[in-house]
């Protein structure tokens, strides 16, 4: 059988998504074939940068990637049933209304980048040029396993709570026929793909800020994130570690309390990096549109999400952290005022975090908190957090549990997608109930089903269902448990 090779062609073109459509359908006026298309690396930068706008759009990281970990959550919820957030903040969903995007963005990405890796080989590549070609091998390795590690995430059951026996996701390697028709890996099986991914990235990439771009220190972040996920603490520590001391070392470093309530809204670039290791860069000429964060967490805008009531009053408890400036009140519901648009934008365009070096810390925190004998880790890294948001605070002489830790990263990453997850993958539960605060008091939970109030990895609803229409194509996959076959 002829294996057809595609490849998306430029920034103008974008993925076909609509429901009912497998991944597995090519979409030939989409797509070219690919044996002429790499030739030299400015076509692999080209194709790359075409795998970056896909994730750039609202369906990925600009939009639902980011929320649903969020209004899945006890820390974020809907602004109403009619909302856009409101199918996953309900947790209601079946085999026949779970969503397609999560999965077809995924692979596509996957299978574009595939294409790459695949073309990448077979170039003459002069040794003036290696450094380029590492680093865009790098890149590619670790947009591969990004994908694979959010699908992992997305649909399948925490790592940590059977030792990843339970289902994954298919893993897809190579450049594979149409009619290719995988069944589900395990998630050990998934998580042992993207860490190879991530470890082979890792020395064949710059060092250096390349904006909106990943480089080494996101995929030995992504590396650390899911040492932390497979519970591997001493490896997600020294790797955390080495994160932190590499980006610092390129200029990278932590906000400031002071710049930290309006720094969001600046760009960062080579001189002043920031803390943002790798973020959706939108423009108003390139911009995600309104189903984006900063149109959906503006009260003028969508105002599809607001802080809950619990979560409010948990945030304000200490009125001088700074974090407890990063919302607007207005008729007494709380936005989030994270994605604040960059000068001269509008909402919409505002840009998207995707991996920062707060997370990294308490990723560094976290595994040494686990580890029982890493307390002076613990504390150091932890502290950099809490005192950062309030330098009256400290955490100095205190043995750092889970929990504190978990506390902290709600407070740090809250609208930024971790919640549901960090929440799940610590066998700990998601609690959906309502506290009585003047400041929100018009903040009240929809009605939930009575499973998805409260919570924990038992709950069949922590993983999405096989896309209906994936199902149908392909009759070796098997449906997550309780969603039916
Ligand atoms: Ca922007």
């Amino acid at each position: 059988m002829k294996v057809f090779k595609y490849i998306l062609l430029g920034a103008t073109i974008t993925l076909t998504t609509s429901c009912g459509e497998s991944w597995l359908d090519l979409e030939p006026s989409t797509q070219i074939q690919t044996d002429s298309a790499i030739q030299n690396l400015s076509h692999v930068e080209y194709s790359l940068n075409s795998i970056y706008n896909v994730m750039r759009n609202a369906y990925y990281y600009s939009g639902r990637m980011t929320y649903y970990g969020d209004v899945t959550g006890d820390d974020v919820q809907a602004n109403g049933l009619t909302k856009r957030t409101a199918n996953y903040y309900l947790m209601s969903m079946t085999r026949d209304t779970g969503p397609s995007t999560h999965w077809s963005y995924a692979y596509q990405i996957i299978r574009n980048c595939n294409i790459i890796l695949e073309q990448i080989e077979k170039l003459d590549c002069d040794s003036s040029d290696q450094a380029q070609y590492n680093d865009l091998k790098g890149q590619t390795l670790t947009l591969r396993g990004m994908a694979l590690f959010e699908l992992t995430r997305f649909f399948g059951y925490p790592y940590a709570k059977d030792k990843g026996a339970s289902l994954g996701v298919p893993i897809v390697k190579e450049v594979v026929d149409v009619n290719y028709k995988p069944g589900r890996n395990t998630v050990a099986e998934c998580y042992a793909a993207f860490i190879k991914d991530f470890e082979e990235a890792v020395p064949l990439m710059s060092e250096k800020f390349n904006k909106g771009k990943v480089n080494k220190w996101v995929a030995m972040g992504y590396l650390s994130r899911a040492y932390l996920y497979m519970e591997r603490n001493e490896e997600a520590l020294t790797t955390a570690k080495a994160v932190i001391a590499g980006a610092e070392s390129n200029k990278y470093s932590l906000w400031t309390n002071e710049e930290y309530p309006t720094v969001w809204g600046s760009d960062s670039d080579a001189s002043k990096p920031g803390e943002v290791l790798f973020e959706m860069v939108n423009l108003t000429t390139e911009s995600p549109g309104k189903e984006s964060m900063g149109h959906l967490c503006w009260s003028s805008g969508y105002s599809d999400m607001i802080l809950t009531s619990s979560f409010y009053q948990f945030l304000t408890e200490d009125p001088n952290d700074v974090r407890a400036q990063l919302f607007l009140i207005k008729s007494k519901k709380a936005y989030i005022n994270k994605y604040q648009p960059q000068p001269g934008e509008n909402a919409l365009d505002a840009n998207i975090p995707v991996m920062r070096l707060s997370e990294i810390y308490l990723i560094a925190a976290e595994a040494a908190s686990k580890l029982g004998n890493r307390n002076d880790d613990a504390v150091k890294y932890l502290n950099a957090i809490v005192q950062r948001a309030n330098p009256t605070n400290s955490v100095d002489g205190e043995t750092i549990t889970l929990d504190r830790v978990l506390a902290e990263r709600r407070k740090e990453l809250f609208g930024e997608g971790h919640r549901m997850f960090d929440a799940i993958r610590n066998h700990r539960r998601i609690e959906r109930a309502d506290v009585s605060v003047s400041a929100v008091s018009s903040t009240k939970h929809y009605e939930l089903l009575p499973e998805s109030k409260s919570f924990d990895w038992n709950y069949f609803r922590v993983v999405l269902p096989i896309p209906k229409a994936e199902m149908n194509a392909n009759p070796n996959l098997v449906q997550n448990p309780q969603y039916g076959s």
